[in-house]
């Protein structure tokens, strides 16, 4: 459910029509509805109500902006982080230390450091060498880490190869095997609180199959970590819930996510946290576009060229990732055609003989659920500078991210006076 709908033939965004936020800020934009987050957010919670004191932190990652940030904020979500850069963010937007949690394979000691200075929840551990050194850093401070050890599970996600984390073979976390041998090591270091076990199996996924596997191989673990008289109070389930990215796919609700959770956990006697990203913000943005022109070479089908490009919404060009396109004023007519951006190499595609609304030069059209990954992933590849953002709440709107064009990120660079 989400808040981009028709009314008389028009797009709108909640109460404001789509062809004026284009008017006024330009195409291509990423345009989210605020409504649509709190409402997921909400949905999110309530179908964890089962839970005692369940903690929320929205994976910063899927949607790093500081506007959205604020809406989560405001509905009581703290925050997982996976560098330096988005605890800033989750601080910027006044989530709660405490309620920041620090993922990633890859902390450097600069950001362990800062992590420690801001006095952050919990940082989830992905090895044992991040543990030594965190260890030495927080002793030599004076300090306490409260952390939690992320186990790689080694189960199938069944989702796309590049966002899949919780096989074998996958960088993340420490193998179960040897899960609890590091788990004792780690608690009888100084600096650090042992406090629990973290897992995220990967995104998009479309099944809770292999989530229910990866929690029973935790609450495996759980006991045995108990068992030889090690302290765990908390479990940090991670993130994963897939989105429908068409119209007609059906993925878990979080109603059913919650119900497995609470089955499966409840003998833990632990303090659950949740890290969800796309699951909050997909569905809560669309990019909005406009056909620069329409290109028949053949008899085949034509070429829709429109101003948006990979560099903005990667999602198709990195992973082959379906987005609907829709018309924003539709006229009825569909065509068959091949949607692309203006960038110069065959990757830059986002749909190919595709049945949709028929376009025109001129015209605009969406990509829908383009609210997760979507501009946190854009880049200025071709020198195109970034895509802005707009939050809409109700009957107004605020450009929440500005486009920075070209010449800025130019601005930034140098030529050094020996050339
Ligand atoms: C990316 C990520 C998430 C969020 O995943 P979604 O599929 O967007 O819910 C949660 N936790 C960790 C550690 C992640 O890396």
């Amino acid at each position: 459910m989400n808040h981009f709908e028709l009314r008389d033939g028009v797009l709108y965004a909640e109460d404001v029509p789509l062809p004026y936020i284009a008017a006024e800020v330009g195409t291509p934009v990423y345009v989210y509805s605020r409504a649509t987050l709190v409402r997921h957010a909400r949905v999110f919670r309530e179908a964890l109500s089962g839970l005692n004191k369940p903690h929320i932190a929205f994976a910063v990652k899927s949607n790093p902006n500081l506007a959205v940030l604020k809406v989560l904020q405001k509905e009581g979500f703290g925050a997982d982080v996976v560098s330096g850069g988005e605890l800033v963010r989750a601080l910027a937007a006044d989530m709660a230390p405490q309620d920041i949690v620090f993922s990633g394979v890859g902390k450097t000691r600069a950001e362990l450091v800062q992590g420690l200075e801001a006095d952050i929840g919990q940082f989830n551990l992905e090895s044992e060498e991040e543990g030594h050194e965190l260890s030495a850093i927080a002793a030599a401070q004076g300090k306490v880490a409260r952390c939690a050890l992320r186990v790689n599970p080694d189960v199938d996600a069944r989702t796309h190869e590049k966002i899949s984390t919780g096989k074998a073979e996958n960088k993340f976390g420490v193998p179960m095997s040897r899960a609890g041998e590091i788990y004792a090591a780690l608690a009888a270091l100084p600096g650090l609180d042992m406090r629990g076990i973290a897992v995220h199996i990967g995104s998009q996924l479309s099944s809770l199959e292999p989530l229910e596997t990866a929690f029973e191989k935790v609450g495996a673990l759980i006991a045995e970590l108990r068992s030889a008289g090690l302290k765990v109070t908390h479990a940090d389930l991670g993130g994963g819930l897939g989105v429908p990215y068409k119209a007609d796919e059906v993925m878990p609700t979080p109603a059913d996510y919650g119900a497995m959770v609470a089955r499966v956990t409840k003998h833990w006697d632990v303090a659950l946290s949740f890290e969800p990203g796309r699951v909050i913000a997909g569905n809560a943005g669309v990019l909005l576009t406009r056909v620069i022109r329409v290109k028949r070479s053949s008899n085949a089908s034509p070429f829709v060229v429109v101003d948006a490009a990979m560099n903005d919404l990667a999602r198709p060009a990195m992973y082959g990732a379906w987005h609907d396109i829709d018309a924003v004023v539709p006229n009825g007519a569909r065509h068959i055609a091949h949607v692309v951006g203006p960038i110069c190499e065959t990757g830059d595609t986002f749909a190919m003989n595709r049945e949709m609304d028929a376009l025109q030069a001129g015209d605009l059209a969406v990509f829908r659920t383009a609210g997760a990954y979507g501009a946190t992933m854009a880049s200025s590849y071709n020198s195109r500078g970034f895509v802005p953002e707009v939050l809409v709440d109700g009957d107004r709107f605020a450009v929440v991210a500005d486009r920075l064009p070209a010449a800025d990120i130019m601005a930034a660079e140098r030529v050094p006076d020996w050339l």
